[in-house]
């Protein structure tokens, strides 16, 4: 379940949100990228099953770039020897990911999946705000802010006003940023905040196994950590 850059399985909650989507989609598509995000066709549909009106569906943005050949996984309709303390409509996540050897799932809905499901095959569930402010690193992210403001007609279209709104969603990664912006102040949301970021067992960065230390910190090997 260890890969270089680490590859992680994104569940339908995050590719239904288009701001996260975007963010983490083009992040991956960054130069020196730390991770390649993986999805089932069962995932897609049930994001498409959110796009409203004119909004893009999930499959055009995936054949839109040559590199998304390759993100989609097997479904798995091995019911296995999952203990069973997820959520029933996230077990196909769980079992696609661990069919594809992949060991980090990155989910809005943390709380949904089992710390007895997530153990027995040493898997990870972690909130894509969590995941982005550790993966992605500062020059990929404005990067990343610079194609979001030239794809967009109205505001925020600028990298600072990108940023700020960024922390409605994203406090964790706006705080991770914060350095490379100085004097941008974050934009709040009425989003109420996620109650778990992270559980399990595989470090978010790199996918080893953790320690408790890095458990508690919500994921994060010791190597990773940054100099402020
Ligand atoms: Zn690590």
């Amino acid at each position: 379940m260890i890969s270089n850059p680490l590859e992680v399985f994104v569940d339908a909650d995050v590719l239904a949100a288009p701001f996260t989507r975007t963010l983490l989609l083009m992040s991956a598509f960054e130069a020196g990228s730390g991770f390649r995000p993986r999805w089932s066709a069962l995932v897609e549909d049930q994001a498409n099953s959110h796009v409203r009106g004119s909004q893009r569906r999930i499959g055009d943005i995936r054949r839109q770039f040559e590199w998304m050949d390759e993100v989609l996984v097997s479904d798995s309709d091995d019911s296995g020897d999952l203990p069973g303390d997820t959520d029933p409509g996230d077990r196909h996540v769980l079992r696609a990911a661990r069919t594809a050897e992949i060991g980090v799932v990155v989910t809005r809905n943390v709380h949904h999946f089992g710390e007895a499901d997530l153990q027995a095959p040493s898997m990870s569930a972690v909130n894509p705000d969590q995941f982005l402010a550790w993966i992605v690193t500062r020059g990929q992210y404005r990067s990343t802010l610079e194609y979001m403001a030239a794809a967009r007609s109205r505001p925020p279209n600028t990298v600072e006003g990108l940023h700020a709104a960024v922390a409605g969603g994203h406090p964790r990664l706006f705080e991770a940023m914060r350095t490379a912006f100085p004097g941008v102040e974050p934009v709040r949301s009425g989003d109420r905040p996620a109650k778990e970021v992270f559980r399990g067992s595989r470090c978010i960065v790199c996918g080893r196994e953790l320690d408790a230390d890095g458990v508690g910190r919500g994921g994060v090997g010791m190597d990773h950590l940054r100099v402020p």
